[in-house]
C-alpha cells in the first residue's frame, strides 16, 4: 500500500510565479486556463469543470455548484467562484469589469465550439491572443513535491508485475491478464490506469500498441507488458518483455540489444543534453545489432500529471534536458509476423546526472 505523501509548503506560489514569468515573455499579464491539468497544477483543483483565470497576478477559479466543497477543500491562491450559468460568460464577466485588453488562451487546448463562445462572451475590445504550451512547458520540470508523489507511482506500477507474471501461461486471454493487473492496481490504492494496459503476446508482440485483446497467450513467445497507474494524480509508464517456453537464440539477441539501447540511452541522460541525444544513443545501439529498422517509434516522453507530457525523446529533438525533468526510456524493436521487444523505465534528470525510478528487474524472465 503507498503511503500518503504530505504537502509540507505550500505549492502553489512558485508555480503561478513561473506562470507570469512565461507570460511576460509573451507580453502578456492575464490567461484564461482551460486544461484541467494546468488548472491543477496551478491551483490544486482535481475536479471535472472549472476555468482558471490568471489577470494581472490575481488568479479566479470558476466552478459549478457541483464543486462548491470540494473548491473550498482544494483550491490555493485563487479565489473561488460559483458560476450559476456558463464558466465562460462568468470569467467574461470579470474580464470586462478588469479592462482587460489582451487575454491569453490555450490555443493548443481549447475546442472551436469553445473558442467562439468565449469570443462572444467578451466584449469586443478584449484581443485573444494564442499561446501554445505555455503551462505544459513549465510542467517539465517537476518541484520536489511533484517527485515524490511520482515515486510513489513509479513504485506502485512496478509492483504490478507480480500479478501479471503470476497470471500469464499458455492458452491465457490476454485481457485476463490485464484485468489481474488493473485489479491489483485498485486493490493497492491506484486511482486508476494512466492508459489502457498493454498485454500483447507472440506474435501480436510486434505490435508497438496492442491493447489487451481476447486473443491467447501462445506456448512461446515474447509477451509485453506495457502498464501504469495514476497515484495522488501522477503516472506512472513501465514495460517489460516477458516469454513464455524456450527462448531461441535469435530471441535472446534480440532482447539483449533492445536492454544494451535501453541502459545506453539512460545513461547518457544528464542535464544539458538534447533529447535528440538520448534518442540516437538508443537508436546507434540498435543499429549496430542490425535492428534499427524495427525501431519504429520515438526513445521516450515526458510523464507527470499526464501520461504523455513535454520533453519528446526523439529523433533531431533539441529539447535540452533540466534537473526536475521525468522522462520515459523505451526503446523497442517490432519485427512484423514474429515478436516483438520494449524495455521502458522512467528516470529523472538530477543535478548531476539521472536516476532510474522503476525499481523492476530487466532480466529476461523466462516463464
Ligand atoms: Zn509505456
Ligand atoms: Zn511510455
Amino acid at each position: 500500500m503507498p503511503k500518503n505523501v504530505s504537502i509540507t509548503e505550500p505549492l502553489y506560489p512558485k508555480r503561478v510565479q513561473n506562470l507570469s514569468r512565461a507570460l511576460a515573455d509573451l507580453k502578456l499579464d492575464s490567461v484564461l486556463i482551460t486544461h484541467l491539468h494546468n488548472i491543477r497544477y496551478l491551483c490544486g483543483f482535481t475536479g471535472s469543470n472549472g476555468l482558471l483565470l490568471s489577470a494581472r497576478g490575481r488568479r479566479t477559479f470558476y466552478t459549478d455548484g457541483r464543486y462548491t466543497e470540494q473548491a473550498r477543500e482544494e483550491v490555493r491562491g485563487a479565489k473561488v467562484v460559483i458560476a450559476k450559468g456558463s464558466l465562460t460568460r462568468e470569467a467574461a464577466k470579470q474580464i470586462a469589469a478588469a479592462k482587460i485588453t489582451r487575454l491569453g488562451y490555450e490555443a493548443d487546448r481549447l475546442s472551436v465550439t469553445a473558442f467562439e463562445g468565449l469570443r462572444k462572451a467578451l466584449p469586443k475590445s478584449v484581443k485573444l491572443v494564442p499561446t501554445v504550451g505555455v503551462v505544459d512547458q513549465i510542467r517539465m520540470v517537476k518541484d520536489d513535491h511533484e517527485l515524490a508523489l511520482i515515486k510513489e507511482a513509479v513504485i506502485l506500477g512496478a509492483e504490478l508485475l507480480t500479478p501479471a507474471i503470476e497470471t500469464i501461461r499458455p492458452g491465457i486471454r490476454e485481457s485476463e491478464v490485464a484485468a489481474e493487473i488493473e485489479y491489483a492496481a485498485r486493490r493497492w490504492g491506484a486511482e486508476g490506469m494512466s492508459f489502457d494496459t498493454i498485454v500483447a503476446a507472440g506474435v501480436r508482440s510486434a505490435l508497438p500498441h496492442g491493447r489487451a485483446s481476447n486473443a491467447l497467450i501462445p506456448k512461446r513467445g515474447f509477451v509485453i507488458l506495457d502498464l501504469g497507474v495514476i497515484l495522488h494524480g501522477y503516472c506512472s509508464d513501465m514495460t517489460r518483455t516477458v516469454h513464455v517456453g524456450s527462448v531461441s537464440r535469435r530471441s535472446k539477441e534480440i532482447y539483449q540489444a533492445v536492454l544494451e539501447a535501453q541502459e545506453a540511452a539512460t545513461a547518457v541522460v544528464a542535464p544539458g543534453v538534447t533529447t535528440g541525444e538520448v534518442d540516437h544513443a538508443a537508436r546507434s545501439v540498435l543499429k549496430k545489432a542490425k535492428l534499427d529498422r524495427y525501431f519504429i517509434h520515438s526513445t521516450g516522453h515526458g510523464v507527470g500529471l499526464e501520461i504523455h507530457e513535454q520533453p519528446r525523446i526523439a529523433r533531431d529533438q533539441q529539447e535540452v534536458l533540466k534537473p526536475g525533468m521525468v522522462i520515459t526510456i523505451e526503446p523497442g524493436v517490432y519485427l512484423p509476423g514474429e515478436g516483438g521487444v520494449r524495455i521502458e523505465d522512467m528516470v529523472v534528470v538530477t543535478e548531476r546526472g539521472h536516476q532510474v525510478l522503476t525499481p523492476a528487474t530487466k532480466e529476461l524472465l523466462e516463464l
